[in-house]
C-alpha cells in the first residue's frame, strides 16, 4: 500500500474538529508502548508528536507490520482521528486529546539505533528534564541531534527572527546586497582566514571579518540603505561562546546620524524578542563608555540590576588603614558596591574565606574588604582603622542602610579595580539573586575612545573607518589621541555586546590621517586600503551603520546555554567540526596545485 502524501498534514495541526476524519501523516517513530493487544506509538514530525494506535482486532496484518517498527523508523500513514477517553488525555501534549487509529502504513526507511535518545517525550511531560549527551557526540551526529524537537524549535525560531528582520528592513527601504567571501583583509581586530589562490602565485584571498568596506562602497555608489544577513570569519583565540564563522546582520545607511540608527534598531530588537512573546520597550537608555567603565567596570554593562560601583578614594585618603591610605595617595582607586539587605545571609566566614580569598583573586584582584551595616554602624574585621566620620561618609557615599553589605576593592591600578569589582558585581548579582532571569535590559553604550593602546601602539577601538570627534584634527601626542572620542555605539543587552557600529569617516584625507595615526606607512595604506581611500574621493555621502551578532541575539532570545544551540552546524569549542572532521589534511596533489607545502611533517606513529 502506498500512502498518497500530497494530503499530508503536520502532527500538531490535527484537531478535535477532525474527529472521525481520515488523515495522512508522515515522520519518525518517536516512542513505542506495547500494551499487549494494542500498540501505542508517538509519531514525530517537525511540528511535534501525536499518538498513533494499532489495534489487531481492527487490522491484524497492519498490527503485525507495526510490531516490526522501531524508534526513528521513517513512516507514512493514514488513520482515523479519535478523541481519547477522558482518563487517557494528556494535558502536556498539544495533541494530547487525540489519537490516530492507523488504517494503512508505509515504511519508508529503517534506522540504525541512534547514538543517543532523540525522543523528547520526557521533555514534553516535564519541562525540567535535561538532555545530557556529550556535545561532540551530538555534533558528530548533528543530523540526528537536529531531529530533536527542542533543536528544531531553535532552528525554526532562528528562521522566524531572520525573516522578521528582513521584512522590517525591506519595509524601511533597505536593499539586501551580497558582498564577496573571497576578498581582501578587513581590519576588525582579529586574524584572517586565508584562502590560497591557484591562479595567482603566492597570493591569498582573505575571508571577510565583516563586509565593512563593501557596505561603505555601496554608500559611495548611492545605494542609500543596505543590509545583509551574512557570514563573517574571524580567526580569534578560542573562547566559550565564539565561533570562527558567525552570522551578522550588517547594515549601512547614507545621510543619517546616530539617532537614525537608534530609532531604526530599537523597534527591530523589540520585534526580534516578540517572536517568542518577550516584551521590551524602547527607548533604550544610553550610557557613555566612561560611565559604564566607572559604574559597572566594563563597556557592556548588565543593567538588569543596580549595585553600581562607587568611588570612595577621596573619602578614605587619610584613613588609618595602611593599604587604603597608600593606594589613595598613590593615584590608585578604592571602589565599593552595596549588596542590599544581605548582611544576615552573608556570613563573615563566607565573605572572608570565599569572596576575599578565592573569588576575588580568581578575578585578578589582590584582595577584597567587606563591611556590614548593623544598627547604623559599620562592622567588619578592619573597621577600627576608620574614624567615625569616615564610616559615616562611607555609609552616605554608598547610600547604605541596615543589613546591607559593602564590598571594596582597591589597587594602584585603576583599571584593575574597575575590572575586578565589575566581575565581583556580576558574581554577587547572580549568586545572591539580584538578577531577574526574565528581565531584558538593553542599552546603547556611546562616546567610546577612538583609540586604545595595544602593545604600546595606538589601535582603533572600533575600527579605523569610525568618525572621530573634532579633537582628532588637532591631536599631537599619544595622550591627545587617547582622549579623542569616536562616534561609535554598541548595543548591549543583559551585559552582552550584541552589536556595534559607528558613523563613518567620509573624507578621504581624514581617513588617510587615521591610518597614519595607526602607524601605517604610505605604502601600507596604498597596498591595503588604496582602493578604499580613493573611492572616498568620489563624492562620498555622510553615512553610518552597524552590525548585530545574530547567533548571540538568537541564543539570548531563546535562553540557550551556548550559541551552538542555535546554529545548525556549528564548530565545537576548539573550532573543529566533529561531523565533517574539518579542518583536515589535504592531498599533496592539492597542495602542489596551490604551490603550498606543509612545513611540519605529520607525526608517524
Ligand atoms: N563592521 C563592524 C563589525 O563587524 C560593524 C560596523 O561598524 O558596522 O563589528
Amino acid at each position: 500500500m502506498t500512502i498518497e502524501l500530497t494530503q499530508r498534514q503536520f502532527c500538531t495541526t490535527i484537531s478535535l474538529d477532525q474527529v472521525n476524519q481520515t488523515v495522512t501523516l508522515a515522520g519518525w517513530i518517536d516512542t513505542i508502548r506495547d500494551h499487549g493487544q494494542l500498540l501505542f506509538m508517538h509519531l514525530r514530525d517537525r511540528s511535534g508528536v501525536i499518538q498513533i494506535v494499532f489495534n489487531p482486532e481492527e487490522n491484524k496484518p497492519l498490527h503485525e507490520q507495526a510490531e516490526k517498527l522501531r524508534s526513528e523508523y521513517c513512516v507514512g500513514l493514514t488513520g482515523v482521528v479519535i478523541e481519547r477517553a477522558d482518563d487517557a488525555k494528556n494535558p502536556h501534549l498539544p495533541t494530547g486529546m487525540l489519537e490516530i487509529h492507523v488504517t494503512s502504513l508505509d515504511l519508508f526507511n529503517k534506522a540504525q539505533t541512534p547514538p543517543f535518545l532523540i525522543s523528547e517525550k520526557s521533555l514534553v511531560d516535564d519541562e525540567t528534564q535535561e538532555f545530557h549527551v556529550d556535545e561532540d557526540l551530538r555534533l558528530t551526529y548533528r543530523y540526528l541531534d537536529l531531529r530533536r524537537l527542542s533543536m528544531q524549535k531553535n532552528i525554526v525560531i532562528r528562521h522566524k527572527i531572520m525573516s522578521t528582520i528582513r521584512n522590517y528592513l525591506d519595509d524601511k527601504g533597505f536593499v539586501d546586497v551580497e558582498t564577496p567571501m573571497l576578498t581582501k583583509s578587513t581590519p576588525e581586530g582579529a586574524r584572517d582566514y586565508l584562502v590560497p589562490s591557484r591562479h595567482h602565485d603566492n597570493c591569498f584571498y582573505a575571508l571577510p571579518q565583516s563586509p565593512q568596506m563593501f557596505k561603505q562602497l555601496l554608500m559611495v555608489s548611492g545605494l542609500d540603505k543596505y543590509y545583509q544577513i551574512v557570514k563573517c570569519f574571524r580567526d580569534e583565540d578560542l573562547r566559550p561562546n565564539r565561533q570562527p564563522e558567525f552570522t551578522q546582520l550588517d547594515l549601512e545607511a547614507s545621510f543619517i546620524d546616530e539617532t537614525y540608527i537608534y530609532s531604526l534598531l530599537e523597534p527591530l530588537v523589540e520585534r526580534v524578542f516578540a517572536t517568542v512573546g518577550k516584551k521590551i520597550q524602547g527607548p533604550f537608555p544610553h550610557i557613555t563608555y566612561e560611565d559604564a567603565m566607572n559604574r559597572y567596570g566594563n563597556d557592556h554593562p548588565d543593567l538588569r540590576f543596580d549595585m553600581t560601583m562607587v568611588d570612595v578614594t577621596q573619602t578614605l585618603k587619610n584613613c588609618n588603614y595602611k593599604i587604603f591610605n597608600s593606594i589613595a595617595n598613590n593615584n590608585g582607586s578604592i571602589k565599593g558596591i552595596k549588596v542590599v539587605n544581605k548582611a544576615s545571609e552573608m556570613s563573615k566566614n563566607m565573605l572572608q574565606e570565599e569572596l576575599a580569598k578565592k573569588v576575588v583573586p580568581k578575578f585578578g584582584g589582590k584582595g577584597m574588604t567587606w563591611m556590614k551595616v548593623i544598627d547604623g554602624k559599620l562592622e567588619s574585621n578592619i573597621v577600627q582603622f576608620f574614624s567615625e566620620q569616615e564610616q559615616a561618609d562611607l555609609i552616605t557615599a554608598l547610600d547604605a542602610h541596615d543589613n546591607d553589605v559593602l564590598l571594596f576593592v582597591a589597587d594602584t591600578n585603576k583599571d584593575l579595580v574597575n575590572d575586578v569589582l565589575g566581575r565581583l558585581r556580576l558574581y554577587v548579582g547572580k549568586k545572591w539573586g539580584f538578577i531577574d532571569p526574565k528581565a531584558i535590559a538593553p542599552c546603547w553604550v556611546t562616546d567610546f575612545p577612538m583609540f586604545e593602546l595595544k602593545d604600546n601602539r595606538l589601535n582603533s577601538m572600533h575600527h579605523p573607518f569610525t568618525q572621530p570627534d573634532d579633537s582628532f584634527m588637532t591631536a599631537k601626542t599619544t595622550d591627545d589621541f587617547l582622549a579623542v572620542k569616536s562616534r561609535a555605539y554598541d548595543l548591549v543587552i543583559n551585559g552582552e555586546e550584541i552589536g556595534g557600529g559607528s558613523i563613518r569617516i567620509h573624507d578621504s584625507q581624514m581617513q588617510a590621517k587615521i591610518f597614519e595615526t595607526l602607524g601605517l606607512t604610505e605604502t601600507d595604506i596604498k597596498q591595503k586600503f588604496g582602493f578604499f581611500v580613493n573611492a572616498l574621493t568620489y563624492g562620498t555621502p555622510p553615512h553610518g551603520g552597524l552590525a548585530l551578532g545574530m547567533d548571540r541575539l538568537v541564543s539570548m532570545v531563546l535562553d540557550t546555554e551556548s550559541i551552538r544551540e542555535v546554529i545548525a552546524f556549528p564548530k565545537n569549542r576548539v573550532a573543529y567540526c566533529p561531523l565533517t572532521q574539518a579542518p583536515s589534511h589535504v592531498d599533496n596533489q592539492q597542495l602542489d596545485e596551490l604551490k603550498l607545502a606543509c612545513v611540519i611533517e605529520e607525526a608517524t606513529s
